[in-house]
């Protein structure tokens, strides 16, 4: 399926598939709070797309034809290169062998073709030229008068990702983020622990609904607890932090919130909760009223790792259960510029205990699901090559694995599954959980989570 991104001037509002992206779009455009340029990007080509808004979504989506059009750039009425999307009739002329084998298919020409045409586009979506062609074609539209644009994109088609990267990093907005994740589709690999399962740093849409579904009444999506939060928070405050009234916390990869509630509740900061998933965020926005803490506490559906905040804004970031979505490294490198000078950053991270030898079946799994791991002293050394004095750790118990997070997932398993009519994909994430849960019971020992607390090095 095609992805979909709306860039609002230089901010990216939404990517994903094209019934999110125009949910996202649409109510952006109906709350009337952009005063930017408000365009719409298909990835397979990087050309601009454009909608007719009127009506609700499934409006917009009948209109489009999305579920089986023939998008884009084969629109004989698109005007000056804003194809619109919609069936568009043309004639085809091909050799009777061809349309021989064409009616000998299941579904009509039209349909086959169509099929056909959808399958070599994804194929080509994982062809090194043509995907930096499409980036291209996107950021002739969006950032032409951007500095460096040109020697930037000659770099681009030259594939020298250094020097591409070295002037887009310069470019404001979600630009930078942006143009690197087109770049490196896979990312890095996620663990399957926590709510974001197997898959990618970014679960697909279809992923996400069940994802929600599975996790939105766990009181944890990951592995944690809140007497491990209050003491992470204390060896912050012991290193020194001020976290008053007037002082600024990110959390990032929030859920629906757990850590979210103990950070308010034990500082008198504003905090900032940031996750993918909108169905986590409002679950995170009722608790935060239950629990009176009313303007303190903000959500913000965005990706950590395309933030859209300026450079030392905040005195702590957390990150429970959610850094290895980007990857620890790569988040604590592109959050550091987030952070005040001398701010801290609380981040937990799936680590090896003790270095070994461990069985190899354990060993093996985690290879191949993250392939980050390593031990903490390992990891430390990370830390301190990202730009950080680490301030404290500590490793994970047991309960924040069983009690708080593997328990409660477990019971909602089978009604789930209910919820979901057995559905392939919903079989498929439970089976996910009941293995990485059976595996922790055998081997629990040879790993885990441990806590680290860093500070921002001058
Ligand atoms: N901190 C919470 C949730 C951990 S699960 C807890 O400990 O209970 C990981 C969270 O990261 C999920 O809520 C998931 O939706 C979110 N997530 C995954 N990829 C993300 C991304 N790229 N940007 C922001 N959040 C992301």
């Amino acid at each position: 399926m095609s992805t979909f991104s709306t860039f609002a001037g230089y901010q990216l509002v939404s990517s994903g598939d094209l019934k999110r992206v125009l949910e996202d779009t649409k109510a952006l455009l109906d709350s009337n709070s952009s005063t930017e340029p408000i365009l719409i990007f298909d990835h397979s080509t990087g050309r601009q797309v454009d909608f007719d808004f009127r009506g609700s979504v499934e409006d917009v989506l009948a209109r489009v034809g999305a579920k089986d059009a023939v998008e884009g750039q084969t629109s004989n009425k698109a005007g000056k290169g804003r194809p619109r999307l919609g069936v568009v009739p043309a004639e085809v002329t091909l050799l009777p062998r061809h349309w021989e084998w064409l009616s000998a298919q299941p579904a009509k020409a039209s349909g086959t073709l169509r099929r056909l045409v959808e399958e070599a586009r994804a194929r080509e979506g994982s062809d090194p030229r043509l995907r930096i062609q499409a980036l291209g074609n996107l950021l002739w539209s969006l950032g032409g008068n951007l500095p460096g644009f040109e020697e930037a994109t000659r770099a681009l088609y030259a594939q020298d990702r250094n020097k591409f990267f070295a002037l887009s990093d310069s470019w404001p907005g979600d630009l930078p983020a942006f143009v690197r994740a087109w770049l490196d589709p896979e990312g890095p690999r996620s663990v399957p622990v926590g709510a974001i399962g197997a898959g990618s740093a970014s679960p697909a849409p279809e992923d996400q609904a069940l994802l929600e579904d599975l996790y939105k009444d766990t009181p944890r999506q990951g592995p944690g607890g809140e007497a491990q939060t209050e003491q992470a928070l204390q060896l912050v405050r012991a290193a020194g932090a001020a976290l008053g009234p007037g002082s600024r916390i990110l959390d990032l990869g929030c859920g629906t919130g757990a850590q979210t509630l103990v950070l308010a509740s034990n500082t008198g900061s504003e905090v900032v909760a940031v996750d993918l998933l909108q169905g986590f965020l409002d679950r995170l926005g009722d608790r935060v009223r239950e629990a009176g803490f009313g303007g303190r506490v903000k959500t913000l559906r965005a990706s950590m790792d395309a933030l859209p905040f300026e450079e030392g804004g905040f005195d702590l970031i957390w990150a429970e259960g959610s850094a290895y979505n980007v990857g620890f490294r790569e988040g604590l490198t592109a959050w550091r510029r987030l952070l005040k000078r001398g701010g801290f950053l609380g981040v937990t991270e799936l680590c090896w205990f003790g270095a070994g030898p461990r069985p190899v079946e354990v060993e093996t799994y985690w290879k191949s699901e993250y392939p980050a791991i390593d031990t903490v002293g390992a990891k430390l050394r990370v830390a301190e090559d990202c730009g950080y004095v680490p301030a404290g750790f500590f490793t994970l118990p047991r309960t924040c694995w069983i009690e708080n997070y593997y328990g409660p997932l477990e019971q909602g398993l089978e009604p789930f599954l209910a919820r979901q009519g057995h559905s392939a994909e919903a079989l498929r994430v439970v089976e996910g959980v009941r293995s990485e849960l059976d595996l922790y019971g055998r081997f629990g020992a040879f790993y885990g989570y441990a806590f680290f607390i860093l500070q921002k090095r001058e």
